[in-house]
């Protein structure tokens, strides 16, 4: 409700056989399914089970609802991982800030340069870098915690920030859409 919609414009009066792709006009049909949501800036989210637009000419043009809700999730999830985070990840999370590299670095003590090969993989994040990252975002989003709250993993990830493993894990987040928002799971990927 009042929540911006990322993806085509809704218009529920359009009967399902006359909905048209918004790139070449041609039919488009609507399905149910996963999608790599690579928009995020991350490659290993995925949004489970959503309405996505298909057209054979111009591919996938999924339909994501409550997107703030979408990107707050992520950053919720990414903070309860439990292996380092990457490079992308570190990304990932200043941005939620809205900040740039120049002052998150000054956020973090480090310099620019050094933030900036960190978010490109160039160097390993230090584990008290690791747990700075997430421990500002939780202090400058307070609505992470409220998040983390509704998903009932509060006191759980808190404790994991002490216990995160010495080891760069990539892993799978995938989001599910629920009546209360989106709620996510973490799985190691293969
Ligand atoms: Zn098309």
């Amino acid at each position: 409700m009042g929540e911006k919609e990322f993806g085509p414009a809704m218009d529920e009066n359009v009967s399902k056989n006359m909905r048209i792709c918004n790139e070449c006009g041609g039919p488009v049909e609507r399905v149910k399914k996963d999608h790599r949501f690579v928009e995020s800036g991350l490659d290993n989210v995925v949004l489970r089970n959503i309405e996505v637009d298909v057209c054979p000419k111009c591919g996938d043009s999924p339909r994501i609802y409550r997107i703030n809700d979408v990107f707050l999730t992520i950053a919720a999830s990414l903070i309860a991982k439990p292996f380092e985070l990457t490079g992308r990840e570190v990304r990932f999370l200043r941005k939620t800030l809205e900040v740039g590299i120049e002052d998150f670095a000054r956020k973090l003590g480090v310099d620019r340069s050094h933030l900036s090969r960190l978010e490109n993989g160039a160097l390993a994040i230090s584990r008290q870098t690791d747990r700075l990252v997430r421990t500002l975002i939780l202090l400058h989003r307070p609505e992470l915690l409220e998040k983390l709250t509704t998903l009932d993993i509060r006191e759980k990830v808190l404790k994991r920030l002490e216990e995160i493993k010495p080891e760069a894990a990539t892993v799978t987040v995938e989001l599910r859409q629920t009546p209360e928002g989106y709620s996510f799971e973490l799985a190691r990927a293969a």
